[in-house]
């Protein structure tokens, strides 16, 4: 099939590395193979949209990389020890075991609805505790932490380069402080992820206290107030694992790093998150893995990440062209989502949850919208916007089952005229046009530009409007097969394009019959009309249209338009 793109040198992924500031070539560290660890979520509510941003976003980069031909390990973690967990648990008399458990299965449900793979690993924190005491014991052995009052800290002081992921050094004073206090040291963090009014403004959380106008209990076991708690002593009725520093449970940056290395080993490739973990979350994960590994970080971050890759298992010291500075080779951070200026929160009452949208609106709708913007800037996230992507969905899945109709008819014409004697029907059933390797490969190169998602939706806007002229064409008799055989071959060509995109961004292609029909279902619900009625409308319309009383056929169209249900004409 003929196909309109020039031929092209493939080109290397890049990716922006939060630690360099800079988007960058992409090489991993063993050849052909990639390590990448996404935090995951605290399991003690339903998983809203800004977690729906993050796991989407790296869903694609997961599909990406493998498109590319990596063998993929990917891990995505559960948080489930934590404050907020213990604290919802002890309110509802749920045991927290149950609870988490409940969580979890809902967060698989979600994620599977919006047509996100299953990492390779989902470790839950409480199954790695040995390991964290392991890596804690290390990290004192080589000097970086102390214990104080059954609590261990780790000694920013200690450690070179302490800050250079978030760009914050060690500051003095009250205001350190209270920046860890809010983001959490440790235990009782909310490992997921914030949605703030617009970047670089973090909401605070919901429940964040009133500024303390003295130390909280834990600043004087402290040596400074950055020090973060690797361990904290259980309070009475609070679960608790024995530890050589008495019972107690892991702080929420360690579970991480234990996790990173028990499944990922000493190097790993891609660590990834929303943008609100860079500080201090990744900025204390990446010290404490260097810490435990006995190195200094790299000074500003630079030192030593532009090597090669390397076909030997990473030790300890990593390997020979990967100086071991660092433990992570690409640190990823997506931007937040944007309530049109209004924060996200639980005293508010505007928190998205994932299976709420989903009630309404087409897990297709979603994911599309949530990939319309580059993943690392703000995305914006209305009702309209919502509404929008639902309208592009159905537009672009309307086009493809008109034109793959039309397809398997014309496809029906050729057959007839070399085998008349065994005619057949086709019932009005599509021709499912896979995506050309080509076309694959072609869009492949805009998602190797830092997962260009925006780009890939955007090469759609010209197939689909080609397509669109052709079916409005359609009646036009086509003379002769040499006209019929262009005509097919234009629709398989633009056919091909446009689920070569969808498939790229992990939308389904193979079924969009059945896809428009769930969408009507749900646009009628929003609407609160019945198929019958919207029906009638459209006839009455029809009517006002032949006498030619468009003002009336138009305020018709506009009112179901304000409902969501957008006609599209045919000639
Ligand atoms: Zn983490």
């Amino acid at each position: 099939m003929a196909t309109r793109e020039a031929a092209f040198a493939p080109t290397q992924l890049t990716l922006y590395d939060s630690l360099r500031r800079a988007k960058v070539p992409f090489v991993p560290v063993r050849e052909n193979k990639v390590s990448m660890y996404v935090c995951g979520v605290t399991v003690y509510d339903q998983s809203h949209i800004g977690h729906a941003r993050v796991y989407v976003a790296f869903d694609v980069v997961y599909r990406l990389l493998q498109r590319l031909g990596y063998d993929v390990t990917y891990v995505r973690n559960f948080t489930d020890v934590d404050d907020k967990i213990i604290k919802r648990a002890s309110d509802s008399g749920e045991p927290w075991q149950m609870l988490t458990k409940r969580f979890i299965d809902a967060f698989h449900a979600d994620l599977a609805r919006l047509y996100c793979l299953t990492p390779t690993h989902e470790p839950r924190a409480t199954a790695y505790v040995s390991e964290m005491i392991s890596m804690i014991e290390r990290i004192m052995e080589r000097g970086h932490a102390y214990g104080s009052g059954g609590d261990v800290y780790f000694d920013v002081q200690s450690l070179k380069g302490y800050g250079s992921l978030s760009g914050r050094g060690l500051e003095s004073g009250k205001g350190a402080a209270q920046a860890q206090e809010r983001a959490g040291i440790g235990v009782g963090s909310d490992a997921g992820i914030e949605v703030a009014a617009s970047m670089g403004m973090q909401a605070a959380p919901a429940s964040a206290p009133p500024t303390p106008s003295h130390p909280p209990p834990d600043q004087a076991l402290k040596r400074h107030a950055q020090d973060f708690a690797l361990w904290k002593a259980s309070k009475p009725d609070e679960p608790f694992w024995p530890s050589p520093w008495g019972n107690g449970r892991p702080g929420w940056h360690i579970e991480c790093s234990a996790m990173v290395q028990s499944l990922l080993g000493s190097c790993v490739d891609i660590h990834g998150g929303g943008r609100d973990l860079i500080f201090p979350h990744h900025e204390n994960e990446r010290a404490q893995l260097a810490a435990a590994g006995g190195y200094a970080l790299g000074e500003e971050g630079k030192a030593g990440l532009q090597g090669g890759s390397c076909k030997e298992q990473p030790s300890e010291a990593c390997c020979p062209r990967q100086p071991a500075s660092e433990h992570v080779r690409y640190w990823l951070h997506n931007g937040f989502v944007d309530m049109s200026g209004v924060k996200m929160s639980k005293s508010l009452g505007n928190v998205l949850h994932i299976a709420d949208v989903l009630d309404s609106h087409h897990p297709t709708a979603l994911r599309w919208l949530l990939l319309s913007t580059h993943y690392r800037h703000p995305l914006p996230f209305s009702p309209r916007a919502l509404d929008e992507a639902a309208d592009r969905v159905y537009y672009a899945y309307r086009t493809l089952l008109d034109a793959q109709i039309w397809a398997a008819e014309l496809l029906e014409v050729e057959s007839e005229a070399f085998e008349k004697s065994s005619r057949r029907s086709v019932d009005n059933k599509p021709l499912v046009v896979p995506p050309a390797p080509a076309d694959t490969a072609s869009l492949l190169e805009l998602l190797k530009d830092d997962v260009s998602t925006p780009a890939v939706q955007s090469a759609t806007v010209e197939p689909l409007h080609e397509l669109n002229e052709a079916l409005r064409r359609r009646h036009k008799s086509l003379k002769g097969a040499e006209q019929r055989a262009a005509q097919l071959a234009l629709l398989i060509a633009r056919c091909s394009r446009v689920n070569a995109a969808l498939d790229l961004l992990g939308l389904p292609w193979k079924q969009p019959a059945e896809l428009l029909h769930e969408m009507k279902v749900l646009a009628l619900n929003r609407a609160n009309l019945s198929e019958e009625q919207v029906r009638s409308l459209v006839e009455e319309r029809n009517e006002k249209r032949k006498a030619k009383r468009f003002e009336q056929a138009d305020a018709i169209r506009a009112d179901l338009a304000s409902r969501g249900i957008a006609i599209m004409d045919t000639p």
